[in-house]
């Protein structure tokens, strides 16, 4: 057949993490007795009184076509929730919602990006930057986080460099950048036109201090920073898939523009129903982040001492990133010695689903979603230990 798929496509795979989710789900239909921990998503039912709010207004009839960039009343519940958790300081028009922080993300690189441009991810990066920024024609720089730590970016800005994306906590390794580093990033960004897009979806969900953001260190930026952020983790709404972009005028302008050719809106249901949950801030959801905490530390407890592997204490998200890289260079009779086989043996072997690190630009690890019971975190984390033993005993 010569009628082939568009080149830009033809080099993009689907997303790993949606994917694995899908077999997993696929397979538990099966009747197989699946743990997965490779999705990023809080097993917490959505707060019963957002799911009320959503009915009511189905009921009062808002089945309509919705706002494009989101009606006025959701951009004020943020633009307030901006103003008094993150001292930043915009006004409603400088506000898009749309179909998840996923979408926001798209349309917003798709508003800064040119073909050939540069875009700094710093590694191990979530999955679909990596993705959009190759959908654009732009191209991904990929920093390791030590090295930022050590030497800051100077090193990798170019002429070229359009964005940097920040991530704290992050996803997959629930590192929190810390002060001094979001110091050293101000530093080589200053007085350069680099677009800074802060991804703050696992803002509540850090468990050793308060939330910081490259603009509190660095003021003075605001007119390069975009934020996005989202009610799916904060809330336990990831079906309901309502995201946010805030930032300059011309490009939030832009992403609507996108959002009015693709999506058109956000439902008006979902929209009422999400404006009271960002109303209501970090305070409304502090059970769900202590109850991480505690899983965290169920986790951590649970492998502690464990042969051939590495980790370090995520501070903050709902993710554990392993290096199991030891474990595979000593596995014996074993085929795959990359963490993707790996994946594929605990699946289809132990039926543990867990993340590749080559998802995330960083290949012999593994990301193990912690937003579990507990008893499914013991029986997952016995079937991961058993598959290692399994491999190099
Ligand atoms: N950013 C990060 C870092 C994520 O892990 C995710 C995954 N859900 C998203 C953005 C997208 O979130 P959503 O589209 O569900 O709002
Ligand atoms: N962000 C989550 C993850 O990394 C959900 C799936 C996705 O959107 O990638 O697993």
């Amino acid at each position: 057949m010569s009628l082939q798929i568009s080149k830009r496509l033809s080099s993009i795979p689907a997303s790993p993490t949606v994917k694995l989710n899908s077999l997993a789900k696929k397979m538990k239909l099966e009747g197989k007795d699946i743990i997965s921990m490779a999705v990023g998503e809080p097993d917490f039912d959505t707060p019963p009184k957002i799911i009320d709010l959503a009915i009511e207004s189905l009921k009062k009839g808002r089945t309509k076509y919705g706002t494009p960039g989101g009606g006025l009343e959701i951009r004020q519940a943020i633009q307030k929730k901006l103003d008094r958790e993150n001292n930043f300081n915009v006004d409603a028009d400088q506000i898009v919602v749309g179909m998840g922080a996923k979408e926001i993300l798209l349309h917003t690189f798709m508003s800064i990006l040119n073909e050939g441009d540069e875009v700094i991810l710093l590694s191990p990066y979530w999955v679909s930057y990596h993705a959009q920024v190759n959908l654009c024609g732009a191209k991904p720089v990929i920093v390791p986080t030590e090295a930022l730590e050590k030497n800051g970016l100077q090193s990798y800005i170019t002429s070229k460099t359009k964005a940097l994306v920040l991530t704290s906590p992050n996803n997959p390794d629930g590192s929190v950048l810390s002060n001094t580093t979001l110091e050293r990033i101000a530093k080589s960004v200053k007085d350069k036109d680099i677009w800074i897009l802060s991804d703050e979806i696992y803002e509540y969900m850090n468990f050793e201090g308060t939330y910081s953001s490259l603009l509190s260190v660095a003021p003075e930026l605001k007119n390069c920073f975009i934020v996005i952020n989202g009610c799916s983790k904060s809330f336990a709404m990831t079906g309901w898939r309502v995201g946010y972009g805030a930032g300059p005028k011309h490009v939030m302008k832009s992403v609507k523009t996108l959002q009015s050719h693709s999506s058109t809106c956000l439902p008006g249901f979902i929209e009422d129903a999400a404006t009271y949950a960002i109303s209501q801030g970090a305070e409304y959801v502090k059970d769900f982040k202590k109850s991480l905490k505690d899983r965290r530390d169920y986790i951590i407890d649970l492998l502690k001492g464990t042969p051939l592997i590495k980790f370090e204490v995520p501070a903050g998200a709902f993710y554990l990133y392993v290096d199991i890289s030891p474990a595979l260079e000593k596995s014996k009779n074993f085929e795959r010695t990359d963490s993707i086989g790996f994946s594929e043996y605990l699946l289809n072997e132990h039926l543990l689903a867990a993340t590749p690190g080559e998802a995330f630009g960083t290949p012999g690890y593994l990301r193990m979603t912690y937003a579990l019971s507990r008893k499914d975190i013991e029986t997952g984390i016995q079937r991961f230990k058993n598959a290692l033993k399994q491999i190099t005993d």
